[in-house]
């Protein structure tokens, strides 16, 4: 049988907690629920953090969390309290063998294995064309989009979170794991964005992660050269490379939901779910994917899942800000993490701000003149 109620093509970040979501809404029992991707999704191919207030849905997984963060920078060297905040770090392979045992043993769910080739609009409901068959369902939620070919396309500024991390084990301890750091500004700028990110899961383990906030990317050796440098300047010499991980995540407000039909929701960063100025998309993929549910649930239209907020237009000034002059990204960053207190930029980042606090982030940042071109750029 080829007909389904949902498919959800690629089940990665935010499919998986699509699908979790509909497992746990009763509004979805006794639905047939496709999940294809062209892999088993078994190995450990990213490592998630983001910020939670308290506890949240995946703390029986997660590696770590820590409750106090490092920011530097040539101006700044401060250790932030995160208050009601946590940093929570999950390995993606926990959470595809988490998710997809508790799916498994419901039959509502079906998984299978395949390249899709297309999604597409047909007759009042959609199709899903893939290596092993075609497919259809009333709805489908894909998250397989061809970024490169979309970034050619788009109009709009497009940048990248790109980096290369080492996990790495040392003889003796030399981290403090109650701490990790969130950004250090201190490695040569070369007139972009960038800096290191450092996770110490415990006192002879952390993952190093030399980052970059801009358009183009670099060799891999000249990230691996970076992380090389910082070790060296931390003075930590001797080590072992346990694991790497490398990313291209797109920073952009691109409007990937115009490509959303009455019958297809893009979702993930095929869905515009990555928050531009960050790069961080698996929080707010658990916050979209209920919205989903409930959009089912009530019968509302796909084509209007997508909703203009005002998040969208500081994401765009600080884009704009950093493709034009890739070289302010320290000083930006040094400003907001220096002028304001950290449970106001945690939740501006998480989009659960008030205007008021936006306002306050806004009127602190640096280099005004460059932000206030920025705006001016964003509101043409
Ligand atoms: C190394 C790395 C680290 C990251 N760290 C963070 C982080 O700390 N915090 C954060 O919030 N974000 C992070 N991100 C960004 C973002 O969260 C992830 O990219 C996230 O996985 C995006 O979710 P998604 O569902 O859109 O895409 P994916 O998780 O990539 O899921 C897409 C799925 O589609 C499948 N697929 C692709 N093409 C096809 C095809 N043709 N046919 C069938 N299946 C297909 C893939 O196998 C995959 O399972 C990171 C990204 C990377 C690469």
């Amino acid at each position: 049988m080829n007909r389904y109620d949902y498919i959800i093509a690629g089940c990665g970040a935010a499919g998986l907690q699509l699908a979790f979501a509909m497992s746990e809404d009763p509004h979805f029992r006794g639905k047939h629920i496709l999940l294809l991707d062209a892999e088993e999704k078994k190995l450990n191919d990213r490592t998630w953090c983001w910020w939670e207030k308290g506890s949240g849905k995946w703390d029986h997984i997660i590696t770590k969390s820590w409750n106090s963060a490092d920011f530097m920078s040539n101006t700044l060297e401060k250790t932030i309290d995160l208050g009601e905040y946590n940093y929570k770090m999950l390995r993606s392979s926990d959470f595809y063998a988490f998710v997809k045992n508790k799916l498994s043993v419901l039959p509502m769910f079906e998984w299978r294995t395949g390249k899709v080739l297309e999604v597409l609009e047909s007759d009042g409901c959609a199709a899903v064309v893939t290596s092993n068959g075609r497919y259809e369902a009333s709805a489908v939620f894909n998250s397989i989009v061809d970024l490169k070919s979309e970034a050619k396309q788009s109009n709009h500024p497009w940048i990248h979170q790109h980096f290369v991390g080492w996990f790495i084990r040392t003889e003796k301890p030399v981290f403090d794991d109650s701490r990790f750091t969130m950004m250090d500004f201190r490695v040569e700028q070369k007139g972009n964005t960038r800096f290191m990110y450092v996770l110490p899961t415990s006192p002879t383990e952390a993952l190093f992660e030399y980052t970059l906030f801009s358009a183009d990317l670099l060799s891999h050796e000249e990230y691996e050269q970076g992380i090389r440098d910082y070790l060296q300047y931390a003075g930590i010499k001797s080590y072992e490379i346990v694991e790497k991980e490398a990313g291209v995540i797109p920073m952009t407000t691109h409007p990937f939901h115009r490509k959303n039909t009455p019958h297809v929701l893009h979702i993930g960063s095929a869905g515009g779910w990555t928050k531009a100025s960050t790069g961080y998309t698996f929080y707010l993929s658990g916050v979209h994917s209920r919205r989903v549910c409930e959009f089912l649930r009530e019968g509302k239209p796909l084509t209007s899942f997508h909703s203009r907020s005002r998040f969208g237009f500081y994401d765009a000034v600080v884009l704009d800000m950093l493709q034009r002059r890739n070289d302010v990204g320290a000083e930006f960053f040094t400003s907001v993490y220096r002028r304001n207190p950290i449970d106001r930029v945690l939740r501006f980042l998480n989009e659960e701000s008030t205007l008021a606090d936006e306002i306050k982030v806004i009127l602190k940042a640096y280099p005004r003149r460059e932000l206030m071109k920025s705006v001016g750029n964003t509101l043409m």
